[in-house]
């Protein structure tokens, strides 16, 4: 879990970089200031988190962020009370914390979370907008500023894990995709200092390994092993090195799918070049 500090008002400059796809921003402005729940779906790597840490800072609201994950409970959310001295002591777990800070709370990849958080999650979705803390007998209310976000990633659904009609009906949902070339591109030139060129050459090479995804691939290429290419071959690797590490063997384990990448990443960095 990171809490970060409130930001100063200012230009857009002073945000973390994030250049939209299309009309999320004043989507997000508009459920934030209309004290809905939002819901980011899409592949890893197109821009969730970095759109949610833009947004936070944005609106000068603290961030709290936590990882779900397939042991995460409700009471990992909501706090407990920990052994102290003789007796124990109650502390506030992410989630309460910032209800109370009026902060946004991002639950990344929620769908990995246990089911029992549903029970915190529900009351605070809808238009009551409380936070029952059963140990400490409180109930908190949440202040206008506060929001909660989640996010995950439809491909990785089982029928177990998706979220249940019931709860994504409090949401209103976003959908994210790898960014369009030429947004992708300038992503590039705004992450890593390579130049224009190579920034073309590699968005070329994603949109082409993206296109082997459902064939051997779970996943395709994302933006950020895109901008992870670019910073190898910034600090001076070989292109195919720096393609193999950030490209290749991040997406397959198994060697002939690596070898059959590499063959399409030779394949289009030789077209035109
Ligand atoms: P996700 O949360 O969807 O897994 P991230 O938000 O962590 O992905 O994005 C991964 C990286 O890709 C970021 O650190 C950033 O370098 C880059 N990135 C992706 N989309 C954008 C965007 N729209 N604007 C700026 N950077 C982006």
């Amino acid at each position: 879990m990171s809490i970060q500090p409130l930001a100063r008002p200012g230009g857009d400059s002073e945000l973390p970089f994030y250049l939209p796809q299309g009309n999320e921003i004043t989507l997000f402005e508009h459920a934030w200031r209309h004290q809905l729940p939002v819901m980011i779906k899409g592949p890893t790597g197109c821009g969730k988190t970095r759109f949610i840490e833009h947004m936070a800072a944005r609106l000068g609201r603290p961030l709290a962020t936590v990882a779900c994950h397939d042991d995460l409970t409700a009471a990992d959310l909501v706090g407990r009370h920990l052994i102290k001295g003789e007796g124990t002591e109650w502390h506030d777990g992410p989630l309460t914390r910032a209800v109370r800070e009026g902060a946004i709370c991002y639950l990344d990849e929620v769908v990995e979370a246990r089911k029992d958080t549903t029970v915190v999650l529900h009351p605070l979705t809808d238009d009551r907008r409380i936070l029952p803390v059963e140990r400490t007998g409180e109930t908190l209310e949440a202040p206008p500023e506060f929001m909660l976000v989640v996010s995950f990633n439809p491909g990785y659904q089982n029928l177990l894990k998706g979220m249940k009609p019931s709860t994504r009906q409090r949401f209103v949902a976003l959908r994210f995709d790898y960014p369009a070339p030429e947004i992708e591109r300038a992503i590039l030139l705004g992450e890593t200092g390579i130049d224009e060129a190579l920034a073309e050459r590699l968005v070329r090479l994603g949109q082409s390994l993206r296109a082997l995804k459902d064939h051997d691939l779970e996943e395709g290429a994302s933006t950020r092993l895109l901008v992870y290419c670019a910073t190898l071959i910034e600090g001076g690797f070989e292109m195919r090195e720096a393609c193999r590490a950030a490209l290749v063997e991040p997406l397959t384990d198994d060697e002939e799918t690596a070898d059959a990448l590499m063959e399409v990443i030779d394949a289009t960095l030789g077209s035109g070049h």
